[in-house]
């Protein structure tokens, strides 16, 4: 079969910026080195950029995780251009495909199945499908956000000015053009290109399947710290709709810090999150198989299988008695109806379930330890 044609303007620019950033940026660094003002300055604009990216175009405009007061998408649709990475439309309409087909070749633009390299940015390099290429049906609720389609009609004219507008100014404010082309210019916007592909490559490659094996993606701590949180992709892809990647406190999540952030300032509204237990159960449910796919390879584990298996039941009752008495207890405390919610017996009745569902759960994770 023919190899779709090359797209020659994404090839050059990936190609010249990291020949440039590769060679001429550490040539420049030993001969005339960079000071700690242009290293400062470049860092921010590429956390400028890859914020603007997770933030907007994904957690944002992709999935709705949130809403955003205007000035807050007006940042992110420049940052967006800054970052080039095509027009928020055409990013989100790609992504909802890759959420909705995900590692279906035909259909996911970067299928993971295809390989590293595909994946990666092999993608861009060829017109593998474009047929679709301007077919934002699945995007028609972002056609009615003025900043998205002010971005994506002049995004041409935003990427050049920010590409070069922000490191000529910088340059000549700072005193040294050259070194501002080099670093904020091109070192940064291949690292901010490279690190966000890596969610599409490696993410779906390398880490751990913590919520479900139905798909490729991974849970992988490294991956988030490089992509401001968004290596917990294994549970973004089953959770695409909460404003969190990383949900455990010390998880590297700095996308959903600012968005929470922002909250308290009044710019964004409305975060959305996942249910706790059907996290949760997911998360066990998956210990569970990988325990049984474990003890299966394993000779005369039936009973072993079989204690797994009571365990696993016990805790998911425990699990579901616990959540359902929390619910009502955050009900009625939102009703003002429990003068004294200390005193009430549901409350005790709260406790008692917790601490049962606790040493449930120090049991069950004894028990699979070794396994898993
Ligand atoms: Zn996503
Ligand atoms: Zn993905």
């Amino acid at each position: 079969m023919k190899k779709p044609a090359i797209i020659w303007l994404n090839v050059s620019i990936f190609l010249v910026t990291f020949l440039v950033a590769a060679i001429a940026v550490p040539y420049r660094a030993f001969t005339t080195g960079f000071d700690n003002t242009e290293i400062i300055f470049a860092l921010m604009c590429f956390i400028y950029c890859g914020m603007s990216i997770t933030a907007g175009y994904h957690r944002l405009w992709s999935h709705k995780t949130y809403q955003a007061h205007w000035s807050l998408r007006f940042i992110f649709a420049l940052g967006g251009a800054f970052a080039l990475q095509n027009s928020i439309l055409h990013w989100s309409s790609d992504h909802r495909i890759h959420h909705k087909h995900v590692d279906n070749n035909d259909k996911d633009p970067y299928s993971a199945k295809m390989g590293f390299w595909y994946s990666h940015i092999g993608w861009m390099c060829r017109e593998y499908q474009a047929q679709r290429y301007h077919d934002y049906k699945n995007v028609r609720d972002l056609q009615k956000d003025p900043i998205v389609m002010w971005q994506h009609k002049h995004y041409l004219l935003l990427t050049i000015a920010m590409n070069f507008g922000i490191p000529i100014a910088f340059g000549l404010w700072h005193g040294n053009l050259l070194n501002s082309l080099l670093l904020v210019g091109f070192l940064r916007l291949v690292l901010s290109h490279h690190t966000t592909f890596f969610i599409n490559s490696l993410a779906h490659i390398w880490g751990k399947q913590t919520y479900t094996d139905k798909n490729t993606a991974r849970d992988n701590g490294f991956l988030a710290f490089l992509t401001f949180g968004e290596g917990y992709h294994n549970y973004h892809h089953i959770f695409e709709n909460d404003y969190r990647n990383g949900i455990r406190w010390w998880q590297f999540d700095p996308t959903k810090w600012l968005i929470k952030s922002c909250q308290w300032l009044g710019l964004t509204s409305k975060l959305r999150t996942s249910p706790e237990d059907r996290i949760e159960k997911m998360r066990l449910a998956m210990t569970l198989k990988r325990s049984k796919d474990k003890l299966t390879l394993l000779p005369n584990t039936e009973q072993a299988i079989l204690q797994l298996q009571q365990e696993y039941d016990l805790l998911i009752n425990k699990l579901n008695a616990y959540y359902q008495v929390r619910k009502t207890l955050l009900a009625e405390k939102r009703e003002q109806v429990l003068a004294d919610v200390e005193k009430s017996e549901l409350m005790k009745q709260y406790q008692d379930l917790k601490l049962k569902l606790t040493e449930q759960q120090k049991n069950w994770q004894i028990l699979t330890e070794k396994l898993v």
